[in-house]
């Protein structure tokens, strides 16, 4: 199998390339140059394994330059109870009839990120040795809470690796900075920037690309890659869980082999909904993917009009995850819907990045409507949709996932569709306890993190996770802030040259 960029479609890598390049030069993403088969009968038979094992089997279709030892090496190491507090990884809670929760949020961070960041550290060295890139893999990460705490978890002490995360020092959650401050591992650096997120981001895409610092990196024997959602890497991981579910489904008799299965994506960047897509091409049953987004509904009106159109006011939202305006995945939907086009892929996203608005072909927002069915919500909704399914089913759930029930019930009302139906659950209650304790209580609670924690454990009883309950005790070793023009400095610093 070997890997085509979206943007130019005659350029061929293996998937150790792929993933160890992260985006194309050119600035396409890699996508696999077919979408290979899986039958009925081999999801069947997948339902008797355990979830390492899934994954292997699903990932030895898609990296066919990976041995089998390596890919089991991947699969055996990110998906164990090590590193998951559920036996069964993804974890499928039956929320009412016909409706099923597929927790995707047992992992050490506590949100869906690290189904593919637990396993994205293994891909990139195995990537690199199998390329006889003999270098150490430097990962530079800004982010605005969730995705650099996954990736600090994924990537700690994996050997031949080091990680520097920047986030903004007013920018994220007292929880998600407690969790960064104390992150363990040897190999690992946080550092607060007085700035916001776009600071961060802009200060390591800058650093990045910097010609400079790249030969001095080389010099050392050392190189940079990315975590970030458009590697190839941290998509196939995810693909997996719709195959599982799927095959857990049936061996539970909850539904039939062969029967179709909605599926609901709360969404931001596109990444989790395109691997269900993935998913559905490659064998398994799916009537309809329902795209869930919140306020920021620039995904809603594109399923609905064809026009993307970013330029509209930004929300932050209770739901922040799926605050996101330029969902950077589409681009590989969109590539497959037009046959593999990459020319008029490249004029869309050149539009996108030059006027923030393009408008498809009336033949491929018929193929959307086909396959996507999108919807949105806002906070108020958000938060009566948790307080509702809390009082129906006695189940808590957070507010992206919150986004996903509220989208389904309208489609269910509209359509009067009665297809069973899995939604993506993308993050633990306790990680978003405040606005989750106000949808509960009705009022917006002053307590601290950690009594609020304590709060939400008595009126949910669902289990604390292990890794929140802990951070109470742990001693912060992160505590530097800088200056947002002295970001290259610290690098090097950081890295000894
Ligand atoms: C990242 C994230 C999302 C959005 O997923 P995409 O793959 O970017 O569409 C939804 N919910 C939570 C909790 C997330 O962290």
């Amino acid at each position: 199998m070997l890997y085509n960029s979206t943007r130019d479609s005659s350029i061929k890598v293996s998937s150790a390339e792929a993933i160890t390049r992260g985006i194309s030069a050119e600035g396409g993403l890699f996508v696999p140059e077919s979408i290979p088969e899986i039958t009925l009968d081999e999801i069947k038979t997948l339902g008797t394994k355990s979830y390492a094992d899934k994954a292997a089997y699903v990932f030895s279709k898609f990296l066919t330059d990976f041995t089998e030892a390596e890919i089991h090496y991947c699969a055996d190491n990110a998906y164990s109870t090590k590193n998951f507090e559920s036996e069964s990884i993804a974890e499928i809670s039956h929320l009412f009839d016909g409706t099923y929760m597929l927790e995707l949020w047992h992992g050490p961070t506590c949100a869906f990120k690290d189904m593919a960041l637990q396993i994205l550290p293994y891909f990139l060295t195995t990537s690199a040795k199998k390329i006889n890139l003999d270098k150490k893999i430097v990962i530079l990460v800004a982010t605005s809470g969730d995705t650099g705490k996954a990736a600090l978890e994924g990537f700690k002490d994996v050997e031949g690796t080091q990680i520097l995360v920047f986030y903004p020092e007013q920018g994220v959650s007292p929880m998600q900075k407690r969790q960064m401050k104390t992150q363990e591992g040897e190999n690992v650096g946080v550092c607060a920037l007085k700035g916001n997120f776009d600071d961060c981001q802009t200060g390591v895409k800058t650093i990045f690309t910097d010609e400079n610092i790249k030969k001095m990196l080389d010099d050392n024997g050392m190189m940079f890659s990315s975590a970030n959602s458009i590697n190839w890497g941290r998509l196939v991981p995810q693909i997996v869980y719709y195959i599982s579910s799927y095959a857990e489904l049936v061996k539970d008799e909850e539904i039939a082999l062969g029967d179709k299965i909605n599926i609901v994506v709360p969404t931001g960047n596109f990444g989790n909904i395109l691997a269900a897509y993935y998913a559905k091409h490659m064998g398994v049953p799916v009537n309809k993917l329902i795209c869930a987004s919140n306020i920021n509904n620039v995904l809603t009106d594109f399923i609905n009009t064809g026009v993307y159109d970013r330029n509209r006011k930004f929300y932050a939202t209770c739901s922040p995850s799926m605050d996101i305006l330029i969902s950077s995945n589409l681009e590989r939907l969109l590539y497959l819907m037009t046959g593999r086009n990459d020319a008029v892929i490249s004029d869309w996203f050149a539009k996108l990045s030059a006027e923030g608005r393009y408008e498809v072909t009336e033949d491929i927002k018929a193929k959307l409507n086909e396959e996507f069915y999108g919807g949105f919500c806002d906070d108020e909704q958000t938060k009566a949709t948790i307080s509702e399914i809390y009082k129906k089913y006695s189940y808590t759930c957070d507010t992206h996932t919150a986004v996903a029930v509220k989208v389904y019930e309208d489609y269910k009302k509209e359509t009067g569709d009665t297809t069973k139906t899995v939604i993506a659950s993308t993050a633990s209650p306790y990680k978003f306890s405040a606005s989750v304790l106000e949808a509960l209580d009705g009022t917006a609670s002053d307590l601290d993190e950690y009594a609020m924690v304590d709060k939400l454990y008595e009126l949910s009883n669902l289990a604390i996770p292990s890794a929140l309950a802990d951070l109470k005790n742990k001693p912060e070793r992160f505590n530097d802030s800088i200056e947002k023009d002295t970001m290259k400095e610290y690098v090097l610093n950081d890295l000894g040259i």
